[in-house]
């Protein structure tokens, strides 16, 4: 950048300097040629003034300087076109000039100009002519270097200015580079001060100034989600771990009072039956952990199908058909559109699994004899399903942290009922793998209503996330 700034006020200066030069000299030529004109006109009608009354001869008297500089010549020629007298030379030596420009322009108009350029093209000679009274023709001649002789008489002082403008450019541009980079590279990044550098930089120190506070809170933001993260993940081995060892315990309790014959007879089927539960329990809490942390670590490979969810709801139903009749419920399924199969792109797995928690749950902590609807309908470009209880319902406080692993509202209820406490949480990450979104209204002792909405699958295929 240094070089390029050097380079750019170099340029710049040789430039301005090179045109002024130029601009200077042109004004300063047209100016003084045109008071060489003028004076020759004004001497002109001097001279002519001068012959009218006192006659031509009065001009022999006169002692005209013919070769320095400003000098000018003085012709009169009779009405023939014969040179009566010629200040430089002698009159007969000179041809007639009746024919020259400025005479015959003289003899027709009264008045005549000319101007020539000598063979060297050094000088210009301006000739200019009048009509007297005598009928004679008095001519004024006087020359002026041209501009290419002036440019050529300038050189050599004008090589010498310009190497000292060069030398001054070159310095100029040192320093300017210099001014303009230095404060430029000796920013802080880390924390530019602003009132240290010339005030132009200033809104690029704000700007850095900025962006390291936006980077400062970031960081800062994804260290409390790396911690947030680890200490959910540290819950999670702990809850884990407790949920296994419960059953287990159990379990190895059981069989140790078996094996060692402390079970009377009629007793056994009872033991068996306990260590029966208890496997079923920890069979259900492993597959839900490891559906879980499928959800959570992508470890999900099968590829998404058109899924309709009205098959699913059926289906789901039907497999909770004994549990609902054990509870006196009478599921209602409720669809929009009952020729409808609201179909949307997913895991027919995982989506019914979903179904299968939601109204799992709806019988498990409703009342005897209570209510539970499957609703299914449109929204917009959305399929939702709601399902709805008319169970115990879930404080207020609590309606966010049940979708929390192992977050139980009564812990020993769920247990009774054989929750693992998983169960929401394999909803939220499952609605949030098929794009879709939550919403919970549940008041205690009323009931508990959950609806999903998935993205239809009008259109193409929608991309696995
Ligand atoms: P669980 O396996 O214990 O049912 P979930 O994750 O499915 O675990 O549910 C978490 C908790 O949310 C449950 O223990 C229960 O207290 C509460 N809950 C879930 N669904 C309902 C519902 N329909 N009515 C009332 N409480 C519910």
């Amino acid at each position: 950048m240094k070089r390029r700034v050097f380079l750019n006020v170099l340029a710049i200066t040789l430039v301005a300097f090179v045109a002024c030069q130029t601009i200077t000299l042109i004004v300063l030529y047209r100016y003084v040629t045109e008071q060489r004109r003028e004076e020759l006109r004004s001497e002109l009608q001097y001279f002519g003034e001068v012959v009218e009354t006192y006659g031509g001869d009065f001009l022999s008297k006169l002692s005209l300087q013919n070769d320095a500089d400003g000098a000018i010549r003085l012709t009169l020629v009779d009405e023939t076109g014969a040179v009566l007298f010629d200040s430089a030379k002698q009159p007969e030596s000179l041809n007639n000039h009746k024919e020259r420009q400025e005479i015959k322009q003289a003899f027709e108009r009264g008045y005549g100009e000319s101007t020539r350029v000598s063979d060297t093209l050094r000088r210009h000679t301006y000739n200019y002519a009048i009509l007297l009274k005598t009928g004679e023709v008095l001519r004024i001649s006087g020359s002026q270097y041209t501009m290419f002789s002036l440019v050529l008489s300038m050189f050599s002082p004008m090589i010498v200015v310009l190497s000292c403008v060069v030398l001054l450019a070159i310095y100029l541009a040192n320093r300017i580079s210099r001014s303009i980079t230095g404060p430029i590279n000796a920013i802080d990044l880390e924390s530019p001060d602003a009132r240290s550098i010339y005030p132009e930089l200033r809104p690029l120190a704000e700007r850095i100034n900025e962006q390291n506070r936006q980077l400062h809170r970031q960081v800062m933001e994804l260290k409390n989600e790396h911690e947030r993260q680890d200490r959910l993940r540290r819950e999670f081995t702990a809850n884990v771990s407790h949920e296994l060892k419960t059953p287990l315990t159990s379990i190895s309790g059981y069989a140790e009072i078996l094996s060692a014959g402390l079970v009377k007879e009629e007793d056994i089927p009872r033991f068996a039956n306990k260590i029966l539960d208890e496997s079923n329990r920890l069979r259900a809490l492993v597959s839900d952990i490891l559906r879980l942390s499928q959800l959570d670590e992508g470890g999900l490979t099968k590829p998404w199908e058109k899924v309709s969810l009205s098959d699913l709801c059926g289906r789901t139903l039907e497999r909770l058909a004994v549990a609902a009749r054990t509870r006196g419920i009478v599921p209602v399924f409720e669809r929009d559109d009952e020729t409808e199969a609201y179909d949307i792109w997913g895991d027919s797995g995982i989506l019914e699994e979903i179904i299968y928690n939601l109204c799992d749950n709806a019988i498990k902590y409703n009342v005897e004899n209570g209510g539970l609807t499957v609703r299914l309908a449109k929204e917009d470009e959305h399929v939702c399903l709601t399902v709805s209880d008319t169970g115990i319902g879930i404080p207020r406080e609590a309606q966010e942290r049940v979708f929390e692993r192992f977050y139980r509202v009564d812990k020993s209820h769920s247990k009774e009922v054989g929750g693992t406490g998983l169960g929401l949480s394999i909803v939220k990450h499952g609605v949030a793998y098929h794009h879709g979104t939550i919403r919970m209204q549940s008041e205690e002792g009323k009931g508990t209503s959950i609806t999903l909405c998935f993205p239809g699958c009008d259109g193409l295929p929608e991309e696995k996330a």
